[in-house]
């Protein structure tokens, strides 16, 4: 099994919305193509990838380092004893005269072809991804047939008030969600608030079935004050409250906020992941970590997150990825994770599952397809497609 060609682009998959960070109208992401001399009904199997969403596309990083040493490396180095392709060993390849620490944009890099390369790996042995998985790399029970989503949207737009806001969250719950996500910090706290209380009325004053997203937005003084006002409504989870790389500011939320904390959606390594579990103050017994494996270096890097997470005494379920993608959808019911975040109809045409998947009270199922099974979603496989025809 040879790789004979890798293409790479980058398209849009912008929108008019925005979180207390940043908004979306410039977003884009970097698509490719990894093409192999194996043929199926007279064409070559071809894995696909791209790099979830909230970071922008790195095609440079690909074309100049990436792609480059994949197509140099002998082919036999990448294949396992049975000899079939091995994302690990083409994973090594690679992070080839890469420094550590300093992961930059390197980790999206790696994290798109890491995805393309699983895709290929798993559409080869004729299986989903998430068996191929379950068999490689799962605790030997079979997979989750079926994955926890969540619908999280709520952002920011212009025009948007509350009316829109209720109306928003309840086609959620009419698309089979129970659980729903919105942004907060982008106005002020007596703002949110009446943001916050307007779905909790969508949702029957249910608070265990709202999340609440920062984005990263807040000093400690206005952590701690915004978790105050929120803890009597307990929510589901308060998320990415201060700078993914306060550790000390997550750690002092922690011991004041009572309820579930998430974050780790912009940690791209599993020694920044090690450093959140050391130094953070995440709580086992509540709390979530996002790391998303398209952002950070690919599924190879997070099974050593898995690994790291285990020895530090965390279960799989307390994983619920970021991105809302079919890749880390796979990964979640192979490694029997918590779920996996969805967007429903956002960022188009990578974002959400196949296009006839169906959101029932709150799980949705996998598909058969070989591989990730991009190709059940029409308009992005059509964008994919083009890559290499
Ligand atoms: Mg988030």
């Amino acid at each position: 099994m040879k790789i004979t060609a890798v293409h790479e682009d980058v398209i849009p998959i912008s929108s008019a919305m925005s979180n207390a960070f940043i908004d979306f109208s410039t977003m884009d992401s970097s698509v490719v193509a990894v093409v192999s001399d194996v043929v199926r009904d007279g064409e070559p199997v071809v894995g696909y990838g791209f790099n979830s969403n909230g970071r922008y596309s790195a095609g440079e990083i690909l074309r100049r380092r990436m792609v480059p040493r994949l197509l140099a490396a002998d082919p036999a180095s990448l294949l396992a004893a049975d000899g079939q392709l091995d994302p690990s060993r083409a994973w090594d390849v690679l992070m080839r005269n890469e420094k550590p620490g300093g992961h930059g944009e390197r980790s999206i890099a790696v994290g798109v072809l890491d995805m393309a390369l699983f895709d290929l790996a798993s559409k080869i042995a004729g299986q989903p991804l998430y068996r191929w998985l379950s068999d490689r790399y799962g605790d030997g029970s079979a997979p989750d047939e079926s994955v926890f989503v969540y619908a999280a949207g709520g952002y920011y737009a212009p025009g948007k008030g509350l009316r829109e806001l209720q109306d928003e969250m309840r086609g959620f719950l009419d698309q089979g969600y129970r659980v729903v996500k919105m942004k907060i910090g982008g106005v002020s706290l007596a703002d949110d608030i009446r943001r916050v209380e307007a779905v909790l009325d969508v949702l029957g004053g249910d608070g265990s079935r709202l999340a609440v997203d920062v984005n990263g937005k807040f000093d400690l003084h206005t952590a701690l004050e915004y978790g105050r006002a929120l803890e009597p409504y307990g929510l589901f989870w308060y998320e990415e409250a201060g700078d993914p790389l306060d550790y000390r500011l997550n750690a002092t939320l922690a011991e004041h906020y009572r309820g579930p904390i998430a974050t780790g959606e912009n940690l791209f390594s599993m020694q920044d992941a090690r450093n959140l579990v050391r130094y953070g103050g995440m709580r086992p017994d509540r709390d979530y970590i996002q790391v998303d494996p398209a952002l950070s270096y690919g599924l190879v890097e997070y099974l050593r997150v898995q690994r790291m997470l285990r020895e530090h005494g965390w279960s799989s379920r307390r994983c619920i990825p970021h991105g809302g993608h079919q890749f880390s959808l796979h990964i979640a019911a192979a490694l029997k994770l918590g779920g996996n975040e969805s967007y429903p109809g956002e960022f188009q045409p990578t974002g959400g599952f196949a296009d006839d998947a169906v959101v029932r009270d709150g799980y949705v199922e996998l598909t058969e397809t070989p591989g990730i099974g991009l190709e059940r979603k029409a308009a992005f496989y059509e964008v994919l497609r083009k890559l290499h025809d």
